[in-house]
Parts: C-alpha cells; structure tokens; sequence
C-alpha cells in the first residue's frame, strides 16, 4: 500500500509517499512558506531530479493539492491517480496524555487532539490544519495520526510529575510528556534487531541530537524517562533552545530586561542554546565546528557545555535504569558530528561504555562505535520517522 506520510507546520508541509510492502520512499517534497509571498515547492521523485517551483499557496488545502498534483503528473509523478494512495500518516506533535499510540483518525480524534492544543500552542493547530486539508482533497482515504508524545506515555509518575502543587497537573495537566517519541521508539527497535536481542530485555539509552534534541531511557522496550517536559524547550542545550535552567532565571531577566515571561521563553527557545552561547556565531553545528577549529573560543565553549549535558543525561539515565545496556545516537549531530559524539564519550567511560576513535570515523550509517567486548554498546543509527509514521499507518489501516 502507498502511504503519504505529513509533516505539518504553520507555513509548511512536509511529504514523503512510502510503499509498505518495500519501505521505498516513491517521492518526496516540501511546501514552504504557505500563506506567506513566494511560497514554493520542492518534489523529488525517487532517483529523479529535485526541483523547487514557485507557485502561490494562500493555504494548506491548496498545498495539498499541489502535492496530489505532482504525485500523479505525467513527468515527475509517480502514481497514475488519487486511488493509489491508500492511507495518510500524519505527524501531530502532542498527544496529552490522551494518546499512549497512534490512531485512525475520526471526528472525535480530531476534537481531544484540538483539546491538547494548549499544551503545545505553536505545533498541534498546524498539524490540525494539515489533516482538515487532507480530509477535504481526500475524503475517501483513512488517516492515521503518530504523536511525538505516545511513545513516552510509559513512563512512571515519578519521573513525569514535576515537584510543583498537585493541583497544577489536576486542573492543567502540567507535567513531563516528552517528545520525538516516534524516533526513540524507532532507534531503539532498531537497536535491538541490529544486535539479535529483543528490546524487552535491553537497557537502552537514546540520544536524539537534532537540532532539537532529547535523551530517553528505554527499559524493556518501554520509555521510562526523557529530557524534554511539558514543552521541547527542556533537557539538554540545543541550536537555539535553552534546555534546563534555573526557573527564577524568567522572572530575573524580566524584571532586568523589562521583558514579559512570555517574551524571556522566547528568547530561550529561540536565540539560546549553542547559538546564544556562542555569542550568536550560528545554531547549527557545522558552523560551530568550523568556528572552533579556527580557534574561537566561544564557539569551543558552547560544543563543551552541549557535550557536558549530554554527558550528564547519560549518567542520570543509567541511574534512572540502575545499568545500561546500550547507547544509541541519532538525528542530525548525533548522525553527522564525529567531534561531538567523541566529546560525548568523555563522559560514559565509568559505565563501561566507550567511543572507538577509529570507529567514530563513520557518518550516517548504522555502526558500532564502542570496543568489542565493552560492557556497553555504542551505536549510530540513523533515524527515520516518516518511515516509521508509514509503518504505523500501514499497521493501523492495513
Ligand atoms: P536535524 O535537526 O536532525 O536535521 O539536525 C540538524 C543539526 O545536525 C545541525 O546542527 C547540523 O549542523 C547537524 N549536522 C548535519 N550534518 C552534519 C555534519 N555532516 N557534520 C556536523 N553536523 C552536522
């Protein structure tokens, strides 16, 4: 079956058409700046030419169109007709506590996913808007929505609830949800096929370092601890986001800054992390890398302190699961960025855990990266979440 998989954002959209059966990704394309001037889009038929065309997209409805529209064209389609398309995944981000798995979307989803709309502001509305537009273009195809949020529904209060008045979670539900579930879910699967186990019996520790990124200990196959909260700004350092920190600190700067809270959390989301620790070189690690290899030392400084987090998480994780069994990274850094992945392997020496420096050597692909024989094992793998969105929505409509 021809799984559309969706990434819905406020101005963009994100697509990939994956075929169950061979897991082949058949197309794949992007929607940018919907609603704004000069929107455009980018499709790239599986071994063919990417192209970006600019074409006007007041809407996301519109966009969909133009997806269906260039799936099914003559030159850089790859299916002959809406009919070929037998189910859509979409991403939503939060699922509350509403969502423990993935579900065949109806009028009721729809209205308890709305229902979490609080918790995340700026993600859950777009992700709506995307399903309402792809209901309206194809209404006859069954949708599946895969939270960000599910995968870590397992994890036990004591390590959801924050040490605030109780009342906080009765009446607002304040309390750790967790998110890129969908990737810790996937790479932790992954991990235990890879080594022939089953997951049920591994301590798992998953490290997602995108440019958002979250650390989750998976214990028999169940999330029971991550590093992001109610919201993705907690956790670790990331490109542009603060992760943990004093909470005084907004009602500090506030006052000092003559700023409202709300607009302090946004400079933490979005000017911090490596990039505000860096004195605003750049939020993306290439940058950072090629700035500290030229010798600037703030640039060296902010990859010390996102490593040392790193670090830290592992060990409380470890801790939290009282051993570990294997460390995983995935996602753009932990993919890509061999200096980082070694200054993270400074810090898990005392687990038995190490970093080859050999092995290191190695970019996107699955591999291993400790010693044979070490008592933890290291891995990269890289992640793939509309993959695994496809083979949700494959399992749930199939
Ligand atoms: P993601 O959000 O998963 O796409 O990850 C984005 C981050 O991965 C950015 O900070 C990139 O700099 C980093 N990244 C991607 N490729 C590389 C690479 N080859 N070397 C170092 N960092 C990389």
């Amino acid at each position: 079956m021809n799984i559309l998989v969706i990434n819905c954002g406020s101005s963009s959209l994100k697509y990939q058409l994956i075929d169950s059966e061979s897991e082949k990704v058949l197309a794949k394309g992007l929607c940018e700046r919907i609603g704004i001037d000069n929107s455009a889009i980018t499709h790239q038929p599986e071994g063919g030419e990417k192209k970006t065309e600019q074409i006007n997209m007041p809407d996301h409805t519109v966009a969909v169109k133009l997806v269906i529209d260039k799936l099914t064209d003559k030159e850089v389609g790859v299916i002959g007709s809406l009919d070929e398309i037998g189910a859509v995944g979409h991403r939503i981000v939060h699922g509350g506590e509403k969502f423990a798995s993935s579900v065949v979307i109806t009028g009721e989803v729809l209205k308890q996913v709305e229902e979490c709309n609080d918790l995340a502001p700026l993600h859950n509305p777009a992700n709506l808007v995307g399903i309402h537009s792809c209901r309206e273009v194809m209404p006859n195809v069954p949708m599946v929505g895969v939270f960000d949020t599910a995968f870590h529904q397992t994890m036990p209060k004591k390590a959801y609830m924050y040490g605030l008045p109780y009342e906080y979670y009765e009446k607002y539900k304040v309390r750790r949800y967790g998110f890129h579930g969908t990737s810790h879910d996937f790479v932790s699967k992954r991990a235990a096929e890879i080594l022939g186990k089953d997951r049920k019996e591994l301590k798992i520790i998953v490290c997602h370092l995108g440019n958002g990124a979250s650390v989750s200990a998976v214990k028999n196959g169940e999330s029971v601890d991550t590093s992001m909260g109610l919201t993705p700004l907690e956790g670790l350092i990331m490109g542009t986001r603060s992760g943990d920190m004093d909470p005084a600190i907004i009602s500090f700067l506030a006052d000092k800054e003559k700023l409202t809270a709300e607009e302090v959390i946004n400079i933490c989301n979005k000017k911090s992390g490596v990039l505000g620790l860096s004195g605003g070189i750049s939020s993306d690690f290439r940058d950072l890398g090629q700035a500290a290899a030229q010798g600037d030392g703030m640039a060296k400084d902010a990859l010390e302190a996102y490593a040392y987090r790193v670090g830290k998480y592992i060990g409380a994780y470890a801790a939290a699961m009282n051993g570990v069994d294997v460390i995983a990274f995935t996602a753009g850094i932990g993919e890509n960025n061999i200096e980082v992945r070694g200054m993270i392997g400074e810090y898990i020496g005392f687990l038995g855990a190490n970093i080859n420096q050999e092995k290191n050597k190695v970019r996107g692909e699955e591999a291993i990266l400790s010693d044979e024989g070490a008592k933890v094992t290291v891995m990269l793998i890289p992640t793939n979440e509309e993959l695994a969105i496809a083979r949700e929505t494959a399992r749930l409509v199939g």
